[in-house]
């Protein structure tokens, strides 16, 4: 349910304080302290889950429907071009807190947040083992 010395579980559950903008009784959407843009947040889920794998269903359906209302209000009320969602799964893939969490992080025309990576090559080879898997 909740880890011990996990600091979003504290702060998904109040026992530490953070800048909420939304709670109910799943989730707790946060600002991030370290913002990639204005307007940065967190969706962190009440309940333990490390990562997208550990993840309940149900709460992962109720995260991407907050997610989309979060990203709402952020883009119209700070006027942001456009919102990435993000969301990191291992170290390799960037996680540095290992309670699941999607960050909702507004756009802005020329802004210099990168998300970005270089595009590589399909192959044959690749795409008939990843095909194979399904
Ligand atoms: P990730 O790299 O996907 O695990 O993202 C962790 C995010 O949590 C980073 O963007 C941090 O800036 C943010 N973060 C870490 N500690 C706190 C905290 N106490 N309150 C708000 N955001 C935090
Ligand atoms: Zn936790």
């Amino acid at each position: 349910m909740v880890s011990d010395n996990c600091i979003f579980c504290k702060i998904a559950n109040g026992e530490i304080p953070s800048a909420t903008l939304y709670e109910d009784e799943d989730f707790r959407v946060i600002l991030d302290l370290g913002p990639a843009s204005k307007g940065h947040a967190l969706i962190l889920p009440k309940k333990h889950a490390a990562n997208l794998f550990e993840l309940p269903d149900e709460t992962a359906s109720k995260a991407i429907v907050l997610a989309k209302k979060v990203a709402s209000t952020l883009k119209e009320g700070l006027h942001a071009d456009g919102v990435n969602l993000v969301q990191n799964n291992g170290e390799a893939a960037g996680q540095t807190v290992f309670h699941f969490h999607m960050h909702i992080i507004p756009r802005y025309q020329n802004d210099t947040v990168n998300v970005t990576w270089k595009p590589g090559e399909l192959t044959e080879t690749d795409k008939n083992e990843i095909l194979g898997l399904f």
